[in-house]
């Protein structure tokens, strides 16, 4: 009577330790699913900080670090893209671009977001 408990104890023990190994590369999997995707958000996050032109490394950094969170801050701190088209422009005035019609410089305009030709007075 006492051998056949043994047995079954012994098999029960084989079966929770074999939960127990499945349990643990199931959290494995999932830490190592959980890395990439983290990976995945850095390398996203840097990518889009340095097109904003941000500090592409210290979100890189904070990616790495903080993952989901880490992207959602960046989502909401980010500049948005006609803010850095603007910045860029202010930083580096484009040249005048020559009317297609009477090849007079034509001049930006930031209001309307297009060129003027000042002899044909009309945008471009
Ligand atoms: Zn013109």
């Amino acid at each position: 009577m006492i051998t056949i408990n043994l047995t079954e104890i012994v098999y029960q023990f084989n079966e929770f330790i074999g939960i127990g190994i499945g349990f643990q590369m199931m959290i494995c999997s999932f830490t190592l699913l959980g890395f990439l995707v983290q990976l995945l958000i850095a390398y996203w996050m840097y990518k889009d900080a340095k097109k904003r032109g941000e500090e592409e490394v210290l979100w890189l950094i904070v990616g790495l670090i903080a993952g989901i969170i880490g992207l959602i801050l960046w989502l909401l701190v980010r500049p948005e893209m006609y803010e850095v088209r603007k910045k860029y422009r202010f930083q580096h005035p484009a040249p005048g671009k020559p009317c297609p019609d009477c090849d007079r410089e034509m001049r930006w305009i930031e209001e309307y977001d297009r060129w003027y030709c000042g002899r044909c007075k009309e945008y471009k």
